[in-house]
């Protein structure tokens, strides 16, 4: 797809983009090319900005308008998300070689369900509110939009976490340039498409493409009003310092180590099925993960078996396939950088499935689903963040040693607690030190909080505190 190759969305035109040099978008799962893209440079970084500028300083521009007309075009614009639903599916599929059961469920919708979501809240969130000042007089406490938003995208979910960032911007009134991920790209631009037809007016949304280079030109220019990034830690505290220099407001969504925790009455027989999805999904390049499965010493090689029986039953394959349901990882760097991991996972632990590439796949950047065992929490493969489908067991004594050992690690962003006793899962979930954490599964709720705590991250992004994060607070005191 090279429909818009050479240009980027700026002030709602496809312009030629600045910089000379280019990249290839290339398909995880056939290796071949299906994109190009500019390598957008500080110059065309600074046309974008500067059109963002200008639209939100428009006194009658899109900041300035009523709740009610801004919550009418988000509505216009999930319609027009939606149409795009069935390609975005694909179009992300082909990229990163997410199964395309989990890309239509997540990538095609989301946006619209975050859009009509955001929508609905501005028309019920009051932007001004008086209380009754110190003095015995009146101050209004007013909501405004902070400004103009530069939202920097990671590749594995790329639709949905631009729009955890994108919805509740534009509902704030903000206006924002887009960095989506160099190795997810394509689908960005159906996203500016998507606007210019909803009648986002021109400048709102802004979409340029490029790497850590791109991004950083963006995280430093001086008309950028706040930050909002999703990808790893490492990026995340190079932006987190910038930011902190110029006192730039700064969302950081990172990297997790999560603890899959199931107490020792836990259903083996009917919840490890279910634990797939808060522990492989998208073939492990999820951030709130529970990579590290903590079980208890009395039922270790149980739940070891267990483990080892569920990833081996999983289909590995072509991510077209509907019924495939890990697929390739996205790229032959990440499938590296994963193959090493198991490669120390060896050396540090017990391999009890997988270790290898899947026979029979030729093509593709695939990796088989894999678990050790015995492996002790100080080890590497515990410690750091692998972004693929890598699980390590982790024995434990007694729920205080499970607490503790959740507890022991650098990140602090998803979580599981699994029992036969809800009341008592909740209890011990409440003493894991993380941004999120599910009881007998994991769900990401749009209604509410989602972010980390620690290497995990700052602030937080979707529910009312989502809409919070992209306005500030202004005291007007009534004389
Ligand atoms: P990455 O940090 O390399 O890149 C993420 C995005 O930031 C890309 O668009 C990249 O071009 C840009 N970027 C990189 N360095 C930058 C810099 N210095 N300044 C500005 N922009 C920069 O991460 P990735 O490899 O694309 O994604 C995988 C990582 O993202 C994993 O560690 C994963 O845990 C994390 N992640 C976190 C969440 C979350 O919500 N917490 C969600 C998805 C992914």
């Amino acid at each position: 797809m090279d429909r818009h190759s050479g240009s980027v969305f700026i002030e709602g035109a496809w312009v030629p983009a600045r910089s000379p040099d280019r990249y290839e978008i290339i398909s995880a799962s056939s290796e071949e090319r299906i994109g190009v893209a500019p390598l957008c440079s500080s110059d065309d970084v600074d046309a974008a900005v500067a059109a963002a500028r200008r639209a939100f300083d428009d006194p009658s521009g899109w900041a300035n308008w009523e709740p009610e007309r801004r919550a009418v075009v988000l509505e216009r614009f999930a319609e027009t998300m939606d149409e795009r639903g069935p390609e975005i599916g694909r179009l992300v599929t082909a990229q990163n070689g997410m199964p395309i059961s989990l890309s239509s469920a997540s990538e095609a919708v989301t946006p619209g369900t975050l859009l009509r979501y955001y929508a609905g809240l501005l028309r019920n969130t009051p932007v001004e509110a008086e209380r009754p000042s110190a003095s015995g007089g009146t101050t209004v406490v007013r909501r405004a939009p902070i400004g103009v938003v530069a939202a920097i995208v990671p590749w594995n979910f790329p639709q949905t976490l631009t729009f955890y960032k994108l919805a509740p911007a534009l509902a704030a009134g903000d206006t924002v340039v887009v960095k989506p991920a160099p190795e997810t790209t394509l689908d960005a631009f159906l996203v500016a498409e998507a606007a210019a037809a909803a009648g986002i007016p021109p400048g709102v949304l802004n979409v340029v493409s490029g790497g850590p280079e791109t991004g950083a030109a963006l995280v430093r220019h001086p008309e950028v009003d706040k930050v909002a990034f999703t990808g790893s830690t490492r990026a995340g505290r190079a932006i987190g310092e910038v930011c902190g220099r110029l006192l730039r407001p700064v969302t950081l969504e990172l990297g997790g180590k999560s603890a899959a925790i199931l107490l020792d009455d836990v259903d083996l027989a009917t919840q490890v099925r279910r634990m797939y999805a808060c522990t492989l999904v998208n073939s492990g390049q999820t951030c709130m993960l529970g990579t590290r499965v903590l079980a208890p010493r009395r039922r270790y090689d149980e739940v070891v078996d267990a483990f080892a029986g569920m990833v081996g039953m999983l289909p590995v394959g072509d991510p077209f396939d509907r019924s495939t349901v890990l697929g390739p990882l996205v790229s032959e760097r990440q499938r590296d950088r994963v193959e090493a991991y198991i490669a120390k996972g060896r050396e540090e632990a017990r391999l009890v499935a997988g270790g290898s590439r899947p026979k029979g796949l030729d093509k593709g950047w695939y990796v088989e689903p894999t678990v050790f065992a015995d492996v002790d929490n100080d080890a590497i493969i515990a410690r750091e963040e692998i972004f693929g489908p890598v699980l390590a067991v982790i024995p434990y004594e007694d729920d205080d040693d499970a607490v503790r050992i959740a507890n022991e690690s650098a990140y602090g962003l998803g979580g599981t607690v699994w029992s036969a006793d809800p009341e008592r899962a909740r209890s011990v979930a409440t003493r894991v030190r993380t941004g999120t954490i599910g009881v007998n599964f994991y769900q990401i709720d749009h209604h509410s909080p989602f972010g980390g705590i620690k290497d995990s991250g700052l602030g937080r992004e979707l529910g009312p505190e989502g809409l919070a994060s992209y306005q500030h607070v202004q005291s007007v005191y009534l004389g």
